[in-house]
């Protein structure tokens, strides 16, 4: 957008003052939305929702108000994120209250950053309400507590999947942070969980280490499994999980195996064995 064009819709955001709520929907249940984005929801006059929302958010919606999916999941062709900024700026532009709703947290690979910034360029006022990110909900719902101090002394939250014309993770690198303590939490990683896991053992991520998937966390469709490095991508194919689901790599694993079958599933000696 020029200077002119800038100077233009600020000058119109300031006379109809629309505005535009990037509002996160935490990760697929209507009751792990925060209070802020309820009433965000109640105020909006549009909504754009991203698919992973859960369709009972929208029930905070006034009946009045006009709601737009913006999604790729179900076959459909992605909308466009260029048409969506656009929208979002149009729709505030004509004095609308905008709620832009989006899966978990709008800033965790939410591309909420690009739209603040396509929002920010126009002028457009704009506000932001975190959500509750799927790599901590359904790892915790799965009884995973990612920095558990008893064996993580953080998390890195890192994608799976490599951006089109942009190299992905250093999953080397990434393998040596997991050596050191550090939790991985790979969202979109679920369809290239065989070569993500192959790549963190050939960087001596140990093939034993726990690790696990959350398919459908927060929701009543949740599939946990918990295992091995070495094991996950034969598991994930076996069981028929898929997207949307979050892989957890590290010891913190350790808490749901032992909370589900005592540690047998990581190969932890049982009880029994352990004192024999
Ligand atoms: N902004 C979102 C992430 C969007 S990227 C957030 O903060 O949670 C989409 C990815 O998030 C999915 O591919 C999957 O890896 C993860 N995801 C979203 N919802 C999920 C859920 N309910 N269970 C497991 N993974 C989920």
């Amino acid at each position: 957008m020029t200077r002119a064009a800038a100077d233009n819709a600020a000058a119109s955001a300031a006379t109809r003052p629309g505005h535009v709520t990037l509002v996160g929907a935490g990760p697929g249940a209507a009751d792990l939305l925060t209070v802020r984005a309820i009433r965000a929801l109640r105020q909006a006059t549009v909504v754009l929702v991203d698919d992973l929302v859960d369709a009972a958010v929208l029930r905070y919606v006034r009946p009045s108000a006009r709601i737009v999916h913006c999604g790729k999941r179900g076959g459909a062709v992605s909308t466009q994120q260029g048409f969506i900024e656009a929208m979002l700026v149009t729709e505030a532009l004509h004095g609308e209250r905008v709620v832009r709703l989006k899966g978990g947290d709008p800033y965790v690979f939410g591309r909420g950053g690009e739209e603040a910034a396509a929002l920010r360029a126009a002028g457009v006022a704009h506000t932001v309400v975190p959500g509750i990110t799927a790599g901590i909900a359904a790892p915790a719902e799965a009884g995973i507590p990612v920095t558990d101090r008893r064996w993580a002394q953080g998390v890195l939250l890192v994608t799976g999947h490599a951006q089109p014309g942009h190299a992905g993770p250093d999953w080397a690198q990434l393998a040596q942070t997991a050596r050191g303590g550090i939790t991985l939490v790979i969202y979109m990683g679920i369809t290239h969980s065989a070569d993500i896991t192959a790549a963190l053992m050939a960087a001596g991520l140990p093939g034993s280490t726990p690790a696990a998937v959350v398919q459908s966390g927060c929701t009543p469709q949740q599939r946990a499994h918990v295992g091995t490095l070495r094991a996950l991508a034969g598991d994930i194919r076996r069981l028929g999980m898929g997207s949307p689901a979050i892989l957890v790599i590290g010891d913190v694993v350790r808490a749901a195996a032992l909370m589900q079958d005592g540690g047998s599933s990581i190969g932890l000696p049982t009880p029994r064995a352990a004192t024999a």
